[in-house]
């Protein structure tokens, strides 16, 4: 079919074809914000109206149509409160053409992404659209087509979907190739990031492949988890160097959830920009790999905004996703915890429209201007429960000077029971659900801090745990309690056998969705640090040139309590580009580093690869 490049990006075919706008590729995403957390669930990068209860500013865009007439108009949405049967369809929005609505409203119906039918509009040679936001409730919007053919319907099914898509777009069957490197890392958390910069300073070529725009993952401003544990131990100080200089300077608000300066975004890209052996690749999802005899050839990526495939070709690959991405697109022996396992927060804090400047300081202030909030039916109903940060039921203010409570911190948190990478969306809304809850009870039922507002909320979901790739060590919580020693102990472990689950007494009521966490502690989870966990964990099994590091290494669910703070994961990184240099330089793979090159491993971390 032939295809013209219209005005904007907007790729439109033959005259009868339809006719397709990526919302995420709009000109200008006004208030909304691009969500890519769940493109391998439903097919694309989104834009969500995160407005925290006030409407966001329209995305625009300009489309140009082959000939002017009546097209039928389908938008890519659902209701995001249907999977609770909740009422009230709160991610309502509208589509405006040439500034006039479309009778229908958007995200009202299915639990489920589909094309939601908007009826017929008359169209000239171009027209601009706007995506309008009534809520600021997470409304949400996948794509909108036009088709000139009145009865036909867009696919939705996953494969026919993918493939309209790009026929559509007119994207090339090949992707674009960025090149060969020695060392592809894929995503860029902290671990990721660490590993980049210590292999390039090491000489070695590397991709950094990075589906956000910021680097950091839970510790970025996006997601503001302050990174914890030791580095910088002995017998190996200088593990850590690499680590110190991306974690951002401590400061009296060095925590959870504080703004947004706090998490120096900037540092870190800075650290990695310096090092003219890394090419960045920022909002870039990988989402396929190819792998023959056992060793990954290419890993591919997607432009969350153009949706244009970028390939990669390398001699060693680290999957630092999080998710153990690449090693499952690569059939690498993993594990992962069914239920019962740790889940996921959406960090949040609240601010008080007078004195209090401290997001997370609750104490109370005198009222200088009311802070109205909605009432939230579609939400977690919270007006008779227990929630952390509720007095017992009471409806009187807390005094100036009362205790802070205790909201949007580490705590709230869900999926416990709920699969870790196909239930994500759901887990995510969930979290969604439960801070409007507890701030409409706070409000409207309680009366309580009429001055406060909700400030800023992650819809960027902080994860713990999901798949562990298996290396040749799978590292167990006995082997941290019981002090095993292993020759090649490479990355310091300081923080104590920390794992999550439902805390009970906010359980009542939220089966399968607590939503309220506690965590394992006292005896039987501590043990003697710093323990130094060994570098076999940090390789595949069974791909030979795919290592791994962050929180999808090879461990149990319950050592994984104990390696994944974020110092400890950031220095995993600087293992691996220790190793990776190895490899290279010994023309090896991963394990081969432990069989034949232990020594040289130790004589680099007892070096250390910092600048400063
Ligand atoms: C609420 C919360 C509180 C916590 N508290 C603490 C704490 O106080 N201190 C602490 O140190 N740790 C804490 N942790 C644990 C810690 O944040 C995680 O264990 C850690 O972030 C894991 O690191 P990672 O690099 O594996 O993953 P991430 O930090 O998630 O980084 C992975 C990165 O890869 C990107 N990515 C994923 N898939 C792809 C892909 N296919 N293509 C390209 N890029 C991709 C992601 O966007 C992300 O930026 C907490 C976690 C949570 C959720």
């Amino acid at each position: 079919m032939l295809a013209t490049l219209l005005a904007s990006g907007t790729l439109a075919l033959a005259a009868q074809s339809p006719v397709l706008v990526e919302a995420e590729a709009f000109d200008d995403l006004g208030g909304w914000v691009l969500d890519q957390q769940f493109m391998d669930l439903m097919g694309s990068p989104y834009l969500l109206a995160h407005g925290i209860g006030v409407p966001v500013a329209d995305a625009t865009t300009t489309v140009a149509f082959p000939a002017p007439g009546t097209y039928r108009v389908w938008v890519r949405t659902r209701d995001w409160v249907a999977p609770w049967n909740a009422p009230g369809a709160p991610g309502r929005f509208q589509v405006l053409v040439d500034g006039t609505p479309l009778e229908t409203t958007f995200g009202t119906e299915g639990a489920e992404w589909h094309w939601q039918d908007g009826g017929e509009v008359e169209v000239g040679a171009t027209a601009r659209i706007a995506l309008h936001d009534l809520t600021g409730f997470e409304g949400r919007c996948d794509a909108i087509v036009f088709s000139p053919d009145l009865a036909w319907t867009v696919p939705n099914e996953r494969e026919a979907l993918a493939a309209f898509r790009r026929e559509a777009l007119g994207l090339p069957d090949e992707p674009r190739d960025a090149g060969e490197f020695d060392l592809v890392v894929v995503g860029g958390g902290m671990a990721g990031t660490s590993a980049a910069v210590t292999a390039a300073r090491l000489g070695l070529k590397v991709a950094l492949v990075q589906d956000r725009p910021v680097l950091g993952g839970n510790s970025s401003s996006e997601v503001r988890v302050w990174p914890e544990g030791h580095v910088n131990q002995e017998p190996y100080p200088r593990v850590g160097d690499v680590v110190m200089e991306l974690v951002p300077e401590r400061r009296p608000d060095s925590r959870n959830a504080q703004g947004a300066h706090v998490f120096d975004d900037d540092r870190k890209l800075r650290v990695a920009r310096a090092e003219p052996n890394i090419e960045l690749f920022l909002e870039e999802r990988v989402n396929a790999a190819h792998a023959e005899d056992g060793r990954i050839r290419w890993v591919t990526s997607q432009d969350v905004r153009t949706a244009g495939r970028t390939r990669y070709r390398g001699r060693w690959f680290l999957d630092s996703t999080g998710d153990a991405s690449v090693g499952f697109l690569v059939g690498a022996d993993f594990g992962v915890t069914e239920t019962g396992h740790m889940g996921a927060s959406n960090l949040w804090n609240v601010q008080c429209l007078c004195k209090d400047e401290d997001p997370l300081s609750m104490e109370m202030q005198r009222a200088t201007e009311e802070a109205k909030f909605p009432r939230c039916p579609w939400a977690v109903d919270l007006t008779d429960k227990p929630f952390p940060g509720r007095t017992s039921g009471s409806t009187e203010p807390v005094a100036d000077g009362g205790k802070p409570i205790s909201l949007g911190n580490w705590f709230w948190e869900n999926g416990f029971d709920r699969d870790p990478i196909w239930d994500m969306e759901r887990i995510r809304d969930q979290n969604f659900r439960a801070m409007y809850g507890a701030w409409d009870a706070i409000k409207n039922v309680e009366g309580r801090y009429p001055a406060h507002k909700l400030n800023w909320v992650a819809y960027i979901a902080g994860k713990r745990e999901s798949r562990r790739l298996f290396g040749d060590v799978i590292l167990t919580a006995e082997d941290l309690r019981d002090g095993t020693v292993f020759e090649d102990g490479a990355f310091p472990c300081t923080w104590g056998i920390d794992t999550h689950f439902p805390d009970p007494r906010y359980s009542e009521g939220h089966d399968g969705d607590e939503f309220i966490a506690d965590y394992t502690r006292g005896a039987g989870y501590e043990y003697k640090g710093p323990y130094w966990a060994p570098y076999r964990c940090l390789y595949s099994r069974n791909v030979a040139n795919l290592f791994m590091a962050g929180r999808d290494i090879s461990v149990t669910h319950e050592a994984l309590g104990a390696v994944r703070v974020m110092k400890t994961t950031c220095a995993m990184g600087e293992i691996v580009g220790m190793a990776a240099s190895l490899c290279k330089r010994f023309d090896c793979d991963p394990r081969a580093v432990y069989a034949e090159h232990l020594d040289e491993l130790k004589a680099l971390m007892t070096r250390g690869v910092g600048r400063n």
